[in-house]
């Protein structure tokens, strides 16, 4: 009878019984609760976890198929709320605006998609580049190109020689004057502009650069670059289309601009003073630290000639400092969104960030549900991702250790598997 329905199902072209996959994890984290749970069973069908069974559970189709992780510890998919899918550092990378077209931009990305994925992280927050983002978002949801499901702000939002400004550190007839479009904003006509276009061009969220950076060609790498009223009228009109605002901030003033403006998110936020920690607690705003970015540019800042020079003491004297207000910051009771800012350093080593968080104070089960389900939560997600639960997507990752002891584990993830495909076995 089964032979013949499954004659029937070929010839019809039509499938009766979806495969399964059975998960067989001898430890499971649940990043709810924050437990490790023993010897469960995931079993997933198309793109969807079905359900969790308690001990080692055999499929009872013959096409279903098993994987063994007894030997391993399973957790959702990760997070990582901060990251440039469009490029990666190196000392050429200063002459890559001059030199490539988009399209050496999108073949490049492609890459770095794939390693993002294959170290574990199958859902990232672009904060700019190019606009190439979003084409690459397109490409890996419509099953063309294997990477992490991105949500990309397109070009980030700067004012006139800001942080995100792109002609900084152009020769003059380079320069021109790039108005909201390109992403520079000077009051709030020109802030309420930028906005809409990036919902024109298919943007997911707004980044601004509150204050100066670390790597942008410009003298200060922390001081305020946004009135407050530019940044609520972002804000607000990022509101009418659904946006949420991500603000790269360094210095305190600009940060506390940032948050009473009605940021959601501030990225680095290396100098944040006691008040600051406060004002974001009030304002239910979350920490992205970033802290192996930091300790990235403060050793290549030694090696002569990988920066501009007008790069290097900023890069020595800010980034050392993240991984210490972090931990203050955690002390303190701030909310903490993972993130990293892969790009500033090599696409892959994300999971280190883990390692530094725990180093800074955070016991590693909270490191693990802040790239988890608070980044689920901050995406809109948290019904589908973040969770190994009935019904949620098929976001599942194996390490070969348990992470609660062994932190640095989380950087050799072993299985990948997204939407309910395997990448990486
Ligand atoms: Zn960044």
């Amino acid at each position: 009878m089964k032979t013949f329905l499954r004659i029937f199902v070929l010839l019809c072209g039509v499938t009766l019984t979806a495969q399964s996959t059975y998960l067989h994890c001898g430890k499971l984290i649940d990043t709810k609760s924050g437990k490790v749970l023993i010897e469960k069973t995931i079993v997933v069908t198309g793109d969807k976890i079905i359900s969790v069974e308690n001990g080692y559970i055999n499929p009872t189709n013959y096409e279903d198929v098993t994987i063994d992780l007894k030997s391993k510890t399973v957790m959702p998919g990760l997070i990582d709320m901060h990251v440039h899918i469009e490029g990666e550092t190196s000392p050429k990378s200063y002459l890559n605006k001059y030199t490539l077209n988009d399209a050496d931009v999108a073949f490049n990305s492609t890459n770095y998609a794939k390693v993002t994925l294959m170290s574990g992280f199958t859902t990232v927050r672009d904060l700019g580049g190019s606009g190439v983002n979003i084409a690459l978002r397109n490409a890996i949801n419509s099953g063309k190109i294997v990477g992490p499901r991105i949500f990309t702000a397109g070009k980030s939002l700067a004012t006139t020689g800001g942080h995100a400004d792109p002609t900084n550190g152009s020769s003059k007839n380079l320069m021109g004057d790039p108005g909201p479009k390109e992403g520079v904003v000077n009051g709030v006509e020109d802030a309420k502009k930028a906005v809409r276009q990036r919902y024109k061009n298919g943007a997911d969220l707004i980044k601004i650069t509150a204050t100066g950076g670390v790597l942008s060609v410009a003298k200060s790498g922390q001081n305020p670059q946004f009135s407050t009223e530019e940044i609520k009228a972002i804000c607000e009109t990022a509101k009418d289309y659904g946006f949420h605002v991500a603000a790269h901030a360094h210095g305190d003033e600009g940060m506390q601009r940032a948050i009473l403006g009605g940021v959601k998110t501030i990225e680095h936020g290396t100098l944040m003073s006691a008040k600051t920690m406060e004002l974001m607690k009030k304002h239910d705003v979350y920490l992205v630290p970033t802290i192996t970015a930091g300790k990235f540019v403060s050793d290549k800042a030694k090696i002569e000639g990988y920066y501009p020079e007008i790069i290097v003491p900023k890069a020595l004297d800010i980034g050392p400092k993240i991984q210490d207000m972090f931990g203050r910051a955690y002390k303190a009771g701030v909310k903490i969104a993972f993130g990293t800012d892969a790009a500033v350093f090599y696409h892959g080593d994300n999971a280190k960030e883990f390692g530094y968080m725990v180093e800074a104070g955070m016991p590693a089960i909270e490191a693990l549900q802040s790239a988890t389900i608070t980044n689920a939560m901050l995406l809109s997600m948290e019904d589908q991702i973040g969770q190994i639960k009935p019904n949620y997507i098929a976001d599942i990752i194996a390490v070969n250790d348990d992470p609660i002891t062994t932190i640095s584990t989380m950087e050799n993830v072993i299985f990948v598997m997204k939407n309910g495909v395997i990448y990486k076995k």
